[in-house]
């Protein structure tokens, strides 16, 4: 029988998200990859168990996690039946509805028919009464916003969801969201874009509209998906996502990136962290990012990106650096 550790609250931060009520743990875990139908049971609960004895309180999950699509719900619904019954009081459970999940016009995008038929099937999936966010995965261009987020706005008066959040909308689309879940009396609780030292986008307009809006920002891959540690400094080891070849790809392992990765790799060896930990601290550097939401696939990459949080701190040169690194302009890439 798991029983939580004590400690679990000791060390790990908590960020409040935006100017709502919830904070979240700087540190979060999803599970894209590594908690499907085809990966290893066991493994997927020890680093759901160990993330939780870490402090880490939030859970992110979609309808279409696996392979296959629904597998992660199922996985973790049974991992959450068996360990984590008694702390689900503790526990921040998101899914998500935006991105393609059964066949036909209704399983995919952004209608009111979708949105909530999927997350009654993520309910089911998980044996949850309610999520705690549910989110519209990615803007449809063809449904009017206001259906989207009337969705939301049901979700959440149903008693379905208790908070409602957006992932990958842009600037614009994001502060016409805003207003509309206002308007309807459902604020956005947080918004879930792609950043890491690799893609910068939301520094683009997306994190001011969030902090002027008051609304939180959970970033994920904040690794690049693995390509921020040193899992590939040594080539494509077999059990790595880029192995896979499939979102991550051996192509995505190039020489031109691989040479910026062992730059940053030093300056986080200077830092006294791992690449992983330097990655995890470098997006949680902005106030307005509420929580970095990494995925893991060993226990210990639980342990690693957690250990981020002992050195959260930069020096301006420091931040200069690594963007001379990024940029390419470093002296020691010119030498190359
Ligand atoms: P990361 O950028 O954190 O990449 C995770 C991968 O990096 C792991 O699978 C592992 O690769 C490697 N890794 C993690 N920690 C370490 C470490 N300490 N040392 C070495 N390697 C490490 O994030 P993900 O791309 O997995 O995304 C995280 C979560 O974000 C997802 O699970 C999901 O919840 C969410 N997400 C949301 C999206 C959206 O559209 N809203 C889209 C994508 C993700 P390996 O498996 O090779 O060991």
């Amino acid at each position: 029988m798991y029983v939580a550790d004590s400690k679990r609250y000791d060390s790990m931060q908590y960020r409040r998200s935006g100017r709502s009520g919830i904070h979240l743990p700087a540190i979060s875990l999803g599970l894209w990859h590594n908690f499907g139908g085809v990966d290893n049971f066991e493994n997927a609960r020890a680093m759901l168990r160990r993330a939780f004895d870490l402090g880490i309180t939030h859970f992110d999950l979609a309808n279409n996690y696996g392979p296959p699509y629904g597998s992660a719900e199922e996985n973790f619904g049974q991992i959450f039946r068996k360990d984590f019954l008694p702390y689900r009081d503790e526990l921040i459970i998101s899914t998500k509805a935006g991105w393609d999940m059964w066949p036909g016009p209704y399983g995919d995008l952004g209608s009111r028919k979708y949105m909530l038929a999927s997350l009654d099937q993520s309910l089911k999936r998980m044996g949850l009464e309610y999520v705690d966010i549910f989110y519209h995965h990615r803007p449809d261009p063809d449904t009017p916003m206001e259906e989207s987020m009337g969705a939301l706005d049901t979700a959440v008066r149903s008693g379905r969801a208790l908070y409602a959040g957006i992932s990958a909308y842009d600037a614009k689309q994001t502060a016409e969201a805003v207003k509309i879940l206002r308007a309807l009396g459902t604020p956005g609780l947080i918004h879930q874009p792609k950043y890491s030292m690799f893609v910068r986008d939301p520094e683009q307009g997306l994190l001011d509209v969030l902090g002027n809006e008051g609304v939180g920002c959970i970033v994920f891959s904040p690794l690049a998906q693995g390509l921020l540690s040193d899992r590939y400094l040594k080539g494509i080891s077999e059990d790595s996502r880029a192995a896979r070849n499939f979102f991550l790809k051996k192509k995505d392992i190039a020489d031109g990136t691989m040479a910026k990765v062992q730059a940053l790799n030093v300056i986080a060896r200077e830092r006294g962290q791992t690449l992983a930990e330097m990655a995890v601290a470098w997006v949680l550097r902005d106030p307005r990012v509420t929580s970095a939401l990494v995925g893991t696939s060993k226990v210990s990459q639980v342990d690693d990106n957690v250990a981020a949080l002992k050195n959260l701190k930069f020096s301006v040169k420091e931040l200069k650096k690594i963007d001379d690194v990024l940029a390419g302009t470093h002296p020691s890439q010119r030498a190359r």
